[in-house]
């Protein structure tokens, strides 16, 4: 089959990969039809992040070929939907939230694992890892959406349930990429009264608002952190979710969180939680990889019925022979996310 291959940094070509197959009987094998680009492979394509050769990418949907005989939650022809990782869904880290940590988990397209950026994947643990999805003829709106379920909506509704975000909050989101909008949508379906976006960029302050912000700060840093303190009485935000991961945005994020809050983080952390200011101010923080297997259910039945449409984050497109045209349209930040046509329904 044809899929993309990560060669080395900046070095991201179609080529052929083995046809899966069922290997296990608790294994599915899906024909994908849309995929996408995460941040996360981005560190990977700038070199800021190692990984192996071979299969990348680990957000899909797709259509079951085959299933193993173990196999009773989806069968052939269902349209399913894939969370960035695989799981058991009964070990005892499955069962406490964290299927990160699952004991039979691991990762798609780490390198040998099958990547959603290809023709099929071989799915493990495919009856506790797939999420079918019911009814037929759905539109490319929502196709699209339930793409975003894969990995960038549940890791935005992980911010916003790590920041303990509850009905007339005033959260602040700290960063405008897919994740900080899609953080946004999920601050406003718990119920944020007053969404507070940090966001410097004309196309993504217009989704914010669409998604549900209520004001948009352009400033960074230290002004940042007084433009919000003055919009909150100088209190500071009720939940703040960081969404990006550098020194300079957790910096932002603890700033602007309010004195016995609960800092949401989901950005790759490339600098320190600043320890003794949150002591001191007895700020918390949660949050880590989304347990997205947890969340797609009932993130899905909202992007059914029309409720959220998260796939408006996918602002650019090509096919799996311009994968590489996805990378670079990210890494030029001409697109905020790259959806990858793969197969049709
Ligand atoms: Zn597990």
């Amino acid at each position: 089959m044809q899929a993309a291959i990560f060669r080395g940094p900046r070095h991201i070509e179609v080529g052929e990969r083995p046809d899966p197959g069922i290997q296990e009987p608790t294994d599915a094998v899906v024909r994908v039809v849309l995929a996408c680009v995460c941040g996360s492979d981005l560190w990977y394509y700038r070199g800021e992040s190692p990984h192996a050769a071979g299969s990348i990418g680990h957000e899909f949907i797709g259509v079951v070929e085959e299933t193993g005989a173990e196999v009773s939650s989806s069968a052939p022809g269902d349209l399913v939907v894939a969370p960035f990782i695989y799981s058991d869904m009964s070990c005892p880290h499955c069962l406490n939230g964290s299927t990160l940590s699952c004991v039979r988990g691991g990762s798609f397209g780490n390198g040998t694992i099958d990547g959603g950026q290809g023709q099929a994947v071989r799915v493990p643990l495919a009856g506790s890892t797939l999420v079918r999805v019911p009814g037929e003829g759905h539109s490319e709106q929502t196709l699209r959406s339930l793409l975003t379920l894969s990995d960038v909506m549940a890791t935005g509704h992980h911010a916003a349930v790590s920041g303990g975000v509850r009905p007339g909050d005033t959260v602040a989101v700290v960063g405008d990429g897919a994740v900080g909008l899609s953080a946004i949508l999920a601050s406003r379906r718990l119920g944020a009264d007053r969404i507070i976006a940090l966001s410097r960029h004309p196309e993504r302050q217009m989704i914010a608002k669409e998604f549900g912000a209520t004001d948009i700060i352009e400033a960074r840093g230290e002004a940042a952190t007084e433009a919000v303190m003055e919009m909150t009485g100088g209190i500071g935000a009720d939940a703040s979710l960081e969404c990006v991961g550098t020194a300079a945005s957790i910096a932002t994020a603890f700033a602007i969180a309010r004195p016995g809050s609960t800092v949401g983080m989901v950005g790759v952390p490339h600098g320190d939680v600043p320890v003794a200011q949150a002591f001191f101010r007895n700020v918390g923080w949660r949050g880590g990889p989304a347990p997205a297997r947890i969340y797609i259910p009932e993130l899905l039945d909202e992007v059914l019925d029309g409720t959220i449409n998260p796939g408006l984050v996918l602002d650019y497109e090509t096919d799996l022979e311009h994968v590489a045209d996805a990378y670079t349209a990210m890494d030029e930040r001409r697109a905020i996310k790259s959806l990858i046509r793969v197969g049709s329904l």
